[in-house]
């Protein structure tokens, strides 16, 4: 008998027919003696609709508030899963981020688990119920509630799974793996049957967003076997795995790409000490993460240009957040652009081969798309481009490293 984390996307829940079948997959490993514990995130479409609802009220709104809405998405489809259990002959119960309680930090909209307490979900599990947890959802110490970011429900099943002690988390979603590159942009995209939890964090962290990152960070350290598969077939996923578990290496072994990307330009910039800490001490004060950055070189030793991304979400605030600090700064225009996106290639391969970002700037080159920015790490080429090349430059590059399907 095993102990099983099933999480269930938003596609997966995303009517009631597809509730049903979620509840005769649930039902099956029940049948087959295992203990699950269900994972759900809000249907389909809500939780963009819910965010909408709160953008078109106010773009500056009250980030407690925003969670208490977008949170209510997950409550729903939570209650309708154990409502499917329980009429397919399954003892089932619902689950809320307060009831459990997901204990985590007060960083709304983005917070972190601290701890899940499972004492009384494991006695209930004990007795052959099943619990349908809400996805995505917290509570902060102030008994606020909170969400975990956009995609958190990946990590409230990992974060499960690890507290349960689970054999696996199984991570059902609307395709049936792990791809090179995102399958409903690049036709051409491989399914992987394994992928190292490095190269899943680096795609995850880079725009794929099949998982959240956090859930791939807290699989890793926890040490929670994770598997990504399609609610929609039956047929083999992909599985995460340590390093010593793949066995031939590509140099590179997926591309990854992320829209929720802005740009933002300084310029005249006093080129002094303590300008840059000036710029993005306020930002970071202000939770928002800033990405790539690059500063020009002065061409007159008195000023200079910056340049940096944020997620597009946070884009009005930072804008918000230097325009009134444009005096102290001292630089003369601010320019934003949304219009950008981030395209990676990843691979731990990279660490032993050269040439691989000249292959990627030669590709895009080809192609007539501009870099704006690059970013490096060791496993890992990020460049800036226009949005409106997005499907160009993956296809090209998928083809460039190799990657096409026979
Ligand atoms: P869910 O609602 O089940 O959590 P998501 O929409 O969050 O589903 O994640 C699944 C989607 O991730 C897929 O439909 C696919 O378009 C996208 N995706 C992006 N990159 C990849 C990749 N490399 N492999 C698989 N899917 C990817
Ligand atoms: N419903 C939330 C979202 O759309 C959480 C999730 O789906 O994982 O971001
Ligand atoms: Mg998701």
């Amino acid at each position: 008998m095993a102990l099983i984390v099933q999480k269930f996307g938003g596609t997966s829940v995303g009517s009631v027919e597809r509730i049903q079948a979620v509840a005769r997959r649930v039902k099956r490993e029940i049948d087959a003696g295992h203990q699950v514990a269900v994972v759900v995130s809000a249907m389909a479409g809500t939780t963009n609709d819910l965010v909408a609802k709160c953008q078109a009220l106010s773009p500056l709104h009250d980030a407690r508030e925003y969670d208490v809405v977008v949170a209510a998405g997950e409550q729903i489809s939570s209650g309708l899963v154990a409502i499917a259990l329980q009429t397919a002959g399954v003892n089932a119960r619902s689950w809320q981020g307060w009831q459990i309680p997901v204990s985590t930090d007060d960083v709304h909209a983005k917070a972190r688990i601290a701890a899940i307490a499972t004492d009384e979900i494991k006695r209930r599990m004990a007795e052959g119920q099943v619990p349908v947890v809400s996805g995505f959802q917290g509570i902060a110490s102030d008994g606020r509630v909170t969400t975990l970011g956009r995609g958190g429900s990946d990590t409230s099943a990992v974060a499960l799974a690890a507290a349960l002690g689970a054999d696996r988390c199984d991570i059902f979603t609307d395709v049936d793996g792990v791809y090179t590159c995102d399958p409903r942009i690049v036709a051409k995209a491989r399914k992987l049957d394994k992928i190292t939890h490095e190269e899943m964090l680096e795609m995850a962290s880079l725009g794929a967003k099949v998982l959240q990152t956090r859930s791939v960070e807290l699989a890793m350290s926890q040490g929670v076997r994770v598997q990504v598969l399609s609610s929609f077939v039956d047929s083999p996923g992909t599985l995460v795995v340590g390093e010593d578990e793949v066995v031939e290496q590509e140099v590179v072994s997926g591309i990854a790409y992320s829209r929720d990307e802005a740009k933002v330009t300084l310029i005249g910039v006093q080129d002094r000490p303590g300008v840059a800490a000036a710029i993005f001490g306020p930002l970071s004060e202000a939770s928002i993460n800033v990405d790539m950055i690059v500063q020009n070189v002065s061409e007159d030793g008195k000023t200079t240009g910056l340049t940096f991304t944020v997620g597009r979400a946070d884009l009005d605030r930072t804008v918000q957040l230097l325009s009134q600090r444009q005096k102290d700064l001292g630089y003369v225009r601010l320019v934003p652009d949304a219009n950008v996106v981030k395209v990676s290639v990843i691979g731990v391969g990279m660490r032993s081969h050269v040439g691989v970002a000249q292959l990627m700037f030669q590709t895009l080159a080809s192609k007539g798309i501009n870099i704006q920015v690059i970013s490096t790490s060791e496993i890992k080429i990020s460049v800036l481009i226009a949005e409106e090349y997005t499907e160009l430059a993956l296809r090209a590059l998928h083809t460039a490293y190799g990657l096409d399907r026979d």
